[in-house]
Formats: structure tokens, sequence, C-alpha cells
């Protein structure tokens, strides 16, 4: 299908057509994952400036039977889509928090809030509930959420955060910095945590547009009482001048990749030696 070079419009492609009969695929399977027991959770580690443990942000993962793997990234906008991402999301939660009951008791848990589990009614009452069933302390959870929530609904956004807040729930800005930024979120909304998205802290610590642009947010951060989690950190060069400019939390696979939920215990081993 490839060997001509150009494309001519109405022409029929049939490698197309498998790319929507593998969308269908996918459609179809997500439906039924989570009753199959084909998601799963993976948990990459934080750490502060001195590389401790802080906790760990939970990750999503589907195992289909037939396709694999498949990236959060190509079916978390599916499920989003097909109104499937509030349940798997509150799976998500619970699963996350019961495994941080198994950590040791100042590890904070991490959960991704996607737009639509956010902007859904009752949200604050599901995310209390959980806790109080699960029995974790709200302190122990932080939620993260993007930029694009904010886009909508301001008044009741700003209403679910403060009541998060209010809980004991820690608020972190996700992938900051990459999406429709404004800084009147900053002055607006209960953030406990920024996270500088990975684009920014690739780059480091030789390019100098990097370098001011996450001094900047670091500096910003601080002044609003906020910390502020790297993302992204690959190498023991990003690492230390990260440290040595203040940022409170390191992520990132020169740390640890994301862990299955059995490694954990060996990773915190390893690291208290
Ligand atoms: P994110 O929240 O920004 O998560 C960070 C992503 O970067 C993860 O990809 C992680 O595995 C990857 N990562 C971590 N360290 C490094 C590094 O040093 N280098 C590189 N290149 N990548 C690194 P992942 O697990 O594929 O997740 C992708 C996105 O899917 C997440 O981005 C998040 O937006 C979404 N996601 C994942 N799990 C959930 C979930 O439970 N709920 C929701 N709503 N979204 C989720
Ligand atoms: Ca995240
Ligand atoms: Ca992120
Ligand atoms: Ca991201």
């Amino acid at each position: 299908a490839k060997k001509d070079g150009r494309r001519r419009a109405r022409t029929f492609d049939p490698s197309m057509l498998q790319v929507l009969e593998q969308r269908e695929l996918l459609r179809r399977s997500l439906r039924v994952a989570l009753q199959h027991g084909e998601f799963f959770i993976e948990y990459q580690p934080l750490v502060d400036r001195s590389l401790a443990i802080t906790g760990f942000e939970a990750l999503l993962r589907w195992r289909h039977p037939i396709l694999g793997a498949i990236s959060p990234v190509a079916f978390i906008p599916m499920a989003e889509a097909d109104g499937l991402m509030s349940e798997i999301g509150q799976w998500v939660l619970e699963e996350a928090c019961r495994q941080a009951l198994t950590w040791p008791a100042h590890y904070t848990v991490a959960v991704n809030l996607s737009p639509a589990e956010f902007l859904t009614p009752g949200l604050t009452d599901r995310v209390s509930h959980t806790l109080d069933t699960v029995g974790l302390p709200a302190e122990r959870l932080e939620l993260e959420i993007t930029e694009t929530v904010l886009l909508e609904r301001t008044i009741n956004n700003l209403d679910a955060l403060n009541t998060l807040n209010v809980l004991g729930i820690q608020i972190s800005l996700d992938d900051f910095g990459t999406e429709y930024s404004s800084l009147s979120y900053l002055k607006n909304f209960p953030f406990d945590n920024i996270k500088v998205d990975k684009y920014f802290i690739n780059d480091l610590p030789d390019d100098q547009k990097s370098q001011t642009i996450v001094r900047f947010v670091i500096a910003m951060a601080h002044g609003l009482g906020m910390r502020v989690t790297a993302e992204g950190v690959e190498t023991a060069e990003q690492a230390s001048w990260l440290q040595a400019e203040g940022c409170d939390r390191l992520q990132g696979y020169f740390l640890s990749p994301p862990l299955r939920a059995e490694l954990i215990d060996e990773f915190i081993h390893r690291s208290l030696l």
C-alpha cells in the first residue's frame, strides 16, 4: 500500500480499513476489559531532593488478550469518548489506594484524573467514600489533573478542587506548561504541586532556554507555596541539576520505570540500603 509514493484522493486504501477495524475491535474490547480483569496498575516512584522515596504514581495498563499491551495514550481517550472512563478511573482509584496501604505509612499515591472523570458530578463524594472504605488517610492521596479540565465550568471546578483540598487530599497540576497554560489557574486554583512536563526536562542540563523556564517555574511555584515535581528525569546530570535548583521531587527512568505492584517491596528495600 506504500510503494507508489504519492497518495491520491478517493483511492481506496486497505490499510485505512484495517486501522478502522482495529479501532472498532479495541472499542468493543474496552467495554469488557474491566470485567475480564485485563487492567492492572504500575507504580512509578517519586523521590525528594535527597532521592528518598516520597510515594508512587499509579499508571494504568491494559493487556489485551490478543493485541497485547496497549498504551494508555491510545485507549484512555477512547474510553473517555465512550463514557467508560469514570468506571475505569474509579477502579484505578480504589486499587491504588489499597496498594498504598501496603507501603510505608508516609508514602503517598498519586492518581491521574481524566477530564471526564473530573467533570463527573459527585467526584468529591466518590473520592472521600473510597478513602473511607479503603481506610487510607486523605493526606496520602494525591490527585493529578491537567490544565484541560480547568477550561470548562470554572465555578464547579473550583468547588471540586476546594472540597478535595479541604479533605486534605493533595492536588497536582500535571503536564504543566504543555497545554493551554494560563497563569490564572495558579492564582485561582488550590494546587499543592506542579508537575513540570518532560518536554522542559529533556534538554537539561545544557539547554539555556529549558534552564530558564524550569528555574522560573520553581521560583514561581515556591513563591505561591507550591512544590515542584520534575517528570521524565532520565539522566544523572538532569537529576543533579534539578536537585541543585531546588526542585522538590523527581520522577523518571533515571530513578525507576513504572513497576508492577509485586516489585515495589523490593524496590523500597533496595532504596533503603
Ligand atoms: P502522565 O500522567 O504524564 O504520566 C507520565 C508518563 O511518562 C507515563 O506514561 C510514564 O510511564 C512516562 N514516563 C515516566 N518516566 C519517564 C521517563 O523518564 N521518560 C519517558 N520518556 N517517559 C517516562 P504512560 O504510563 O504511558 O502514561 C501516559 C499517560 O496516560 C499519562 O501521562 C496519563 O496522562 C495517562 N494515564 C495513565 N494512567 C492513567 C490513569 O489511571 N487515569 C488517567 N486518567 N490517565 C492515565
Ligand atoms: Ca500524571
Ligand atoms: Ca505528566
Ligand atoms: Ca503526559
